[in-house]
Formats: structure tokens, C-alpha cells, sequence
């Protein structure tokens, strides 16, 4: 087996940010990254190509050019996690085997999950912009329409990015609005939660829009079937006597697909009973196996699985993996930070920034931010800024507002 220090499972936005971060503290350490992906998405700017904002190539780069200096990047799939040996398993029979291992292989969307979805996407008015080849086809559709019935939906947590649903919705809405067909579309969400957003601190300002759109809010309701052919949808909804099957017509569907570990983790000694890796919520620490380390959307912890949160569970994985690497305990601690921008029109953002429990967050004080009001900051911040701080600083490892907290007891 081939020996790493660090073996780094995944080299998506909590991947990189890992590895750059580790080899910026300690450059002579020998650090694998194992990705079969020669491309690396930019997946929150999905909702901006779906809003005619972003062209889709700004939300791609090559995955080589993002490999930091010092790392060695192999091409190929982990298929399977031997904690009990340190070793990794790869998908060309060979194996890696590492001091420490760090899970950031992402999430799976289990797009099958619901019959019909999958061969109908990219066609027959169905689209989500939780895929890059389909975030085109939303503008398109939103584009086309001038009367007639959109849906928009969510399915149960976990998903990335909780809020992303319903920005897809907005802007389509916000659209329509501009271009006076908004009156002639009846747009309906039905979404799986039992709150149109998991902090009740932003549901206040979601709901002006709900109302100002004019749009028919389904909570505790599931897309279970879609015939792409007919332009129908399924779902779910629970009502006071028990859950009903309604079956709607559609002229557009967004569809978000339901979002599982990825089964080579679910199927690993280092899932939890949820599939998602078990870690510590504080130090990302496994568990059981000690020189095991979780972050990104694969992580089993209760923060919004989001790229933000990558961004400030980076380095404090790559403190706690060089003190595993010294023989010590962890010493830094992440404390939840998740953040979802919300655009609930085209020029305006609900920046929702929280931890653990919904503990607001706000890094910019919250007179710039108007509490949990839409701002332009907001949106300036989503357009110009954050591609800008994720390229050049977070996957670089440039940790600017992302200072670890100690760990208790450290
Ligand atoms: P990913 O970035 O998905 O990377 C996972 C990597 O692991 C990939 O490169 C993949 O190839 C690799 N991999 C998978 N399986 C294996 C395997 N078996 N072996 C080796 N490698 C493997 N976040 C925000 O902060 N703000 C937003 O506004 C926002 N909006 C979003 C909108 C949409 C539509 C979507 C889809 C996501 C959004 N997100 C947003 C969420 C954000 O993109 C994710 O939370 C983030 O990318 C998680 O990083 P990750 O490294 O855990 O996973």
C-alpha cells in the first residue's frame, strides 16, 4: 500500500479547503487527495445560472488547477473505508493507507428515489438546479413561460444547502414579475419540512415573499412521482386526517431529489446510524476511530450543509489533524456556522447565517445587515464577493474570518 500522512477522501469545496489549510501549517507533510472528478463545481452559483445570472462556466474550473502545491491528487474513487487498518481501498484495486483520514466525499442525491424524476430531467418542463447540466434549462423554462403552473419542491433534511429550493422559486417568481406574466402563473411549493425555513428567525421575511409572489405554500408535502410525459407530479401531503396523494399538472417542475451518504460511506464502519459519517460536532473528530476526521456535507453534524460551513469546519480539521498527527487531543472546535443566502429577488439577498441550534451568526454586524431583512449588501455580497473569497481564499486556504475556536479543555 501506497503510505500518506493525510489520505484526504474527496476533493470538493471542504477537500481543498482541508488540504490547503494543513499544508499551509505544516508544507512537508506528504498529503493524498482522492477525487475521480477532473472538474470542481462552484455548486452555490447553481442558483445564480438558474436565474440567468452566472453562465454555467463561471461554476466550473478544473479540478487539477485547484490541487494546492505539495498535495498529490489521485484520480480515482475511494470504494471502500478500512478504518481498522488505516487503509482506503480505491477503485482500481490499490490501496492507500494513512497516519490520518479525513471524509469529505460529499453527499449522494438520490435522484431515484423518486420514479419518474430522473429520465424525465432536462425535459418536458423539469428541471433543478441541483445539477450542472440542468441549472441552464430552469432559465430556460422561466424564460418560456408566460402563463400556466410551476411547481417548486423540497424534500425532507437533509439536503445542501436548505434554502436553495426556494431561491430557485423566487427568482422564477421575481422574473415573471419583471415581466408582467406573474398574474397569469400560479406557482405552488411543497415542500417535505414543517417550516418553510429551519430558523424561525427568517420565516418572517420568506413569508412577505410567499405572499407578495402569490405563491401556494404545501408544508409536510412530498413530490413522490412525476410523469414526465403526461406533466404530472405526485405528492404526499399530510393533512388532519392522515396523508393524501394529489396528483398536479404542471407546465414547469423544479425538482430537488431527497440526499443520502454516499453508499460507499453508509456501507463503511465509520457511518452513523444515518449513514452520514459520526463525528464529534465540535472537533469533527470520529467517533470511535481517532485518526478519523469528517467535514462537508458528509458529515453526520446538525449545521446547514452548506459551502460556508465548509469554510469555517476547514481549518479546524486541519488543527485537530496535525495535533492526531503529534499524538495529541484535538484543539480547535467548530461551533455550527452555516450559512444560506437567500435571494428572494433578483438585486436582493436574505443573508440567514446561524450554528448549532439556529444561534444567529452574522459576520457583518447586523445594522449592515438589517437584522434578517433583504438587503443589496447581501446580493453584492452572493454576486462579486463570495465566488471571489471560495476560489482565492477558502480553497487556497487563506482562512480570512474562519479562526478556529479552542476545543474545551484545550
Ligand atoms: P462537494 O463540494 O460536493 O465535493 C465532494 C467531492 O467528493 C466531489 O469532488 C466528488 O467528486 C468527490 N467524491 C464523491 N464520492 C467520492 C468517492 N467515493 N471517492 C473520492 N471522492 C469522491 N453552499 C453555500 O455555502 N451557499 C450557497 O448559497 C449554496 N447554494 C447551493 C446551491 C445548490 C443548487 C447546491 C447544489 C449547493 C449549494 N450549496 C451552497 C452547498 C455547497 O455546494 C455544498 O455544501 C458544498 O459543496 C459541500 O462541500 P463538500 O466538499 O462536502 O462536497
Amino acid at each position: 500500500a501506497r503510505r500518506f500522512n493525510v489520505v484526504i477522501a474527496g476533493g470538493g469545496a471542504a477537500g481543498l479547503a482541508t488540504a490547503a489549510s494543513i499544508l499551509r501549517r505544516r508544507p512537508g507533510i506528504s498529503l493524498a487527495i482522492v477525487d475521480p472528478s477532473t472538474t470542481h463545481y462552484y455548486q452555490p452559483g447553481w442558483t445564480m445560472v438558474g436565474g440567468g445570472i452566472f453562465t454555467p462556466e463561471q461554476t466550473r474550473r478544473s479540478e487539477e488547477g485547484l490541487i494546492p502545491a505539495g498535495a498529490t491528487w489521485i484520480r480515482q474513487p475511494v470504494a471502500g473505508f478500512l478504518p481498522e487498518v488505516r487503509e482506503v481501498a480505491l477503485g482500481d484495486g490499490t490501496v492507500l493507507s494513512y497516519d490520518v483520514l479525513v471524509m469529505a466525499t460529499g453527499l449522494t442525491l438520490d435522484w431515484a428515489a423518486i420514479p419518474g424524476l430522473e429520465e424525465t430531467l432536462g425535459r418536458n418542463g423539469v428541471t433543478s438546479n441541483y445539477r450542472y447540466d440542468l441549472a441552464p434549462y430552469t432559465w430556460q423554462l422561466v424564460q418560456g413561460l408566460s402563463r400556466g403552473r410551476a411547481l417548486f419542491t423540497q424534500p425532507p433534511m437533509p439536503i445542501k444547502c436548505a434554502g436553495a429550493p426556494q431561491k430557485a422559486m423566487y427568482l422564477s417568481c421575481d422574473a415573471w414579475r419583471r415581466r408582467g406574466v406573474l398574474k397569469d402563473i400560479s406557482v405552488t411549493f411543497d415542500t417535505a419540512t414543517p417550516a418553510l425555513f429551519g430558523v424561525a428567525a427568517f420565516v418572517p421575511a420568506l413569508m412577505t415573499y410567499i405572499e407578495r409572489y402569490g405563491i401556494d405554500l404545501h408544508l409536510r408535502s412530498k413530490l413522490v412521482a412525476v410523469d414526465g410525459a403526461r406533466r404530472v407530479a405526485t405528492f404526499e401531503r399530510a393533512t388532519e386526517a392522515g396523508s393524501v396523494q394529489v396528483e398536479q399538472p404542471f407546465d414547469m417542475l423544479h425538482a430537488v431529489p431527497p440526499q443520502v451518504a454516499p453508499a460507499v460511506v453508509r456501507s463503511s464502519l465509520l457511518a452513523g446510524a444515518d449513514g452520514f459519517v459520526a463525528v464529534d460536532p465540535a472537533t469533527l473528530r470520529h467517533a470511535t476511530f481517532a485518526d478519523v476526521f469528517a467535514l462537508g456535507d458528509v458529515a453526520g453534524t446538525s449545521n446547514a450543509k452548506t459551502a460556508a460551513a465548509a469554510r469555517k469546519q476547514a481549518p479546524v480539521v486541519a488543527v485537530n489533524v496535525l495535533a492526531a498527527l503529534d499524538g495529541k487531543a484535538p484543539v480547535a472546535a467548530y461551533d455550527g456556522y452555516g450559512a444560506c443566502p437567500l435571494t428572494v429577488e433578483r438585486g436582493r439577498i436574505v443573508l440567514a447565517e446561524f450554528g448549532y441550534g439556529g444561534k444567529l451568526e452574522p459576520t457583518l454586524p447586523l445594522w449592515l445587515l438589517r437584522g434578517t431583512q433583504p438587503t443589496r449588501l447581501a446580493w453584492f455580497l452572493k454576486e462579486k464577493i463570495m465566488p471571489l473569497l471560495y476560489w482565492r481564499g477558502m480553497l487556497r486556504g487563506h482562512e480570512l474570518m474562519a479562526a478556529p475556536q479552542k476545543a474545551p479543555g484545550a
